[in-house]
């Protein structure tokens, strides 16, 4: 059975917190993955230059809680992600992570040298490039923040290793699997790649949800939520499983989990799933807001359609008085929708795949929705 362990835990104190993980990682079977002198690969969510305040990227005091803690087992510890449009240095140092990784010793990778890894029972895309420091390890550390998103509705633990991908290359992806099912599936081909190629080896998910984000996620659109909890599983589809539950998101619109789910990637079904720690009624007044996104199984059906998400759906907007032109929305649009046109971003709606990508990476919360069209709030009533 899986094992899904929950804590509660409200402060960003670092002995408050390490007591917290230890507990999970006593709860999970720690010796199973915790071995002297092994290799480790620590993957915060670190999408782009955030402070930790916003609840985007993983905190900083989670990751030295979780680094001090590896330090007993051992040294070799490499850390990082993949940022969609900067540099990982920069986007460190803004979300707090730079000066731990430099007290600690830490590694730092930088992520180009890829390595191809394969799904060998794909259902789009078999072979992925990823960056080979992330894989050649005896140990992932995978580090999710706890978010509601978009375009994929949930982000933790399974979402976060998108972020095996280099760089820039991950809005190419959003291109070739351009509505929110291929793109679940797609997440999903990447994640059998992973699992295949960790066989043998072991991943541990340890999500940060202490301070969690909701709404229009997984940027600067989504609001900062207070939800004092921690997970840890070695399933990422159990983990996600269990977060959707307790923030009371609907666990119909889980479409990444489900898929995984149903391809047996993990365990997707709660009665299969063993919590430990704290139960569910734990948290029974913590309510997580949804991003706006049809994500029922008729809406995801539709949206695959360009001409209907046209006609349905919510488009980017930019906000004037917030941009500060900085630019990130048109580096990052996958089919390049958004062109500088008198000094501000521009849409081009036509091409818009309602990926979302240009909100993740928006510095200043610029990047609105507009409101649904009058025949999406009809076509889609009660079907979100
Ligand atoms: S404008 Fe935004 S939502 Fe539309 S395709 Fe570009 S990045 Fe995606
Ligand atoms: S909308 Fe946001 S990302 Fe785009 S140029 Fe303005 S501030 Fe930068």
């Amino acid at each position: 059975m899986a094992i899904v362990a929950i804590q509660k835990c409200s402060t960003y104190e670092k002995e408050v917190l390490k007591e917290k993980i230890r507990n999970c990682l006593d709860a999970i079977g720690s010796a199973e993955f915790l071995k002297p002198g092994m290799k480790v690969f620590l993957k915060p969510n670190c999408v782009g230059a955030f402070p930790p305040e916003l609840g985007i990227t993983t905190h900083p005091v989670f990751l030295e809680a979780v680094v001090e803690i590896l330090k007993e087992y051992t040294d070799d510890i490499i850390f990082g992600d993949n940022p969609a449009t900067r540099d990982i240095i920069p986007v460190l140092k803004k979300c707090g992570l730079y000066e731990i990784a430099l007290k600690h010793n830490l590694k730092i990778f930088r992520g180009n040298d890829l390595i191809t890894i394969k799904n060998p029972n794909p259902r789009i895309f078999s072979e992925f490039q990823v960056s080979r420091e992330m894989i050649e390890v005896d140990l992932l550390v995978n580090l999710p923040k706890l978010k509601t998103h978009s375009l994929t509705y949930m982000s933790v633990a399974e979402k976060n290793l998108f972020g095996m991908i280099y760089g820039l290359s991950k809005a190419g992806w959003h291109v070739r699997a351009n509505n929110p099912l291929q793109f679940g599936e797609a997440l999903n081909d990447l994640y059998g790649a992973i699992l295949k190629a960790y066989e043998g080896r072991r991943m541990l998910h340890l999500c940060d949800g202490i301070l969690g984000l909701e709404g229009e996620g997984p940027g600067t659109g989504g609001r900062p939520k207070a939800a004092g909890v921690i997970f840890a599983s070695a399933d990422a589809v159990s983990l996600d499983r269990v977060a959707a539950s307790v923030c009371k998101l609907d666990p119909e619109k889980i479409f990444v989990t489900k898929i995984a789910h149903e391809r047996e990637y993990g365990e997707g079904d709660l009665k299969n799933i063993d919590i430990v720690g704290e139960s569910l009624s734990a948290f029974e007044d913590l309510k997580f807001q949804e991003a706006v996104n049809p994500h029922s199984t008729f809406g995801l059906r539709l949206l695959k359609y360009n001409f209907l998400r046209n006609l349905l759906l919510e488009h980017p907007r930019i906000d004037r008085e917030r941009c500060i032109k900085c630019g990130e929305c048109v580096k990052i649009c996958p089919p390049k929708a958004l062109k500088f046109k008198k000094a501000f971003p521009h849409l081009r709606k036509s091409d818009c795949i309602r990926c979302w990508c240009c909100a993740e990476v928006c510095p200043k919360n610029a990047i609105l929705k507009s409101k649904r069209p009058l025949i999406g709030r009809i076509a889609l009533k009660n079907r979100d």
